[in-house]
Order: C-alpha cells, then structure tokens, then sequence
C-alpha cells in the first residue's frame, strides 16, 4: 500500500536559487518556488496499520526542505563548477567559476550539495536517498519512497529508490 504527501497542500515547499552550468537559459542565477511530492509504499505494520505515519514523513522532508529554504544551491561535484578553494564548505565565501564567469556569494547564503547537478532530476535523487534512509531505521516494512521535485505547478522530476 502507498501512502502520498502532496507538497504543495501539506507545505513541503521551498524556494531556491540556483543554476545550470553551460545551459543556454538555465545557466544564468536564478530561482524557483519548490514543492515536493512524496510516495511511501509498503506493507501496513505496527500498532496503527500504517504504511509510515504522515507526520513522521512530513517532519523528515520538511527539515530537508528548511536546509535548502532561502539558499543559492550549489552543487560541489560538478565537472563544470571550479571552485577557488579545496574545501569550499569551510569558507566564508564560496568562490568559483563556470567558464569565463566568477562568482562570489557569501557561504550563509548558499547550501553545498554533494551533487553533480542541482537539476530537479537530482534533487528528486537526493531527498529520495535522504527521506528512505532516515524512515528504514524506523520502518521494516518499507518497500520504496517515490519523490517529485517540481520547479513550480505542474513541471516535476519523479526518483524512486526501492529496498
Ligand atoms: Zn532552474
């Protein structure tokens, strides 16, 4: 059985900057009004006969979601971001360059994802990854957890990790 979690209706929203290397439209800053679907599926279990309780679902993605809130997203294992220092998590800029541009925002005001891109299809990847990971250490029973990072209403990129 699936239980769903509507983001735009239960707030599982954020809003974001961010870009896409070498993309002719999408390479310049820019944001977007997030808001993400999840899916939960597996068998009923425990006390109540729950697939995952909706609140313990929501509280998991909502804390992704408050990390992102208000930030430029910027994604540390792109091949086509260079950054100007080693480790550009412990900066109080981030510096780096895409291409010929050179960037520098102050590091309060992003948030560094160990990803290749910041694409709605990797974002989808990433809370999927997270959510799944944090609800089996409480749930046996968990079969898949189903994501959908849409970049406003009705445009999303779905990932489903499975057991
Ligand atoms: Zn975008």
């Amino acid at each position: 059985m699936k239980i769903v979690i509507n983001g735009i209706h239960a707030n599982l929203r954020f809003s974001a900057a961010h870009m896409i290397p070498k993309h002719e439209f999408c390479g310049g800053i820019h944001g977007h009004s997030y808001h993400v679907d999840v899916v939960v599926e597996g068998e009923r279990s425990g006390e109540f006969g729950f697939v995952a309780d909706f609140k313990t679902v929501k509280s998991i993605a909502k804390e992704i979601c408050s990390k992102l809130d208000h930030k430029v997203l910027i994604p540390v294992e792109s091949p086509d971001i260079n950054f100007n220092s080693d480790d550009p998590y412990k900066e109080h800029s981030i510096k780096f360059k895409i291409s010929d541009k050179g960037y520098v925002l102050p590091s309060e005001d992003c948030y560094l994802l160990p990803l290749k891109s910041t694409s709605a299809e990797e974002l989808a990847e990433f809370f999927a990854k997270n959510i799944f990971e944090s609800l089996k250490k409480t749930n046996e029973k968990l079969s898949s957890v189903q994501i959908c990072i849409n970049e406003g209403i009705g445009q999303g990129a779905y990932y489903t990790i499975n057991k």
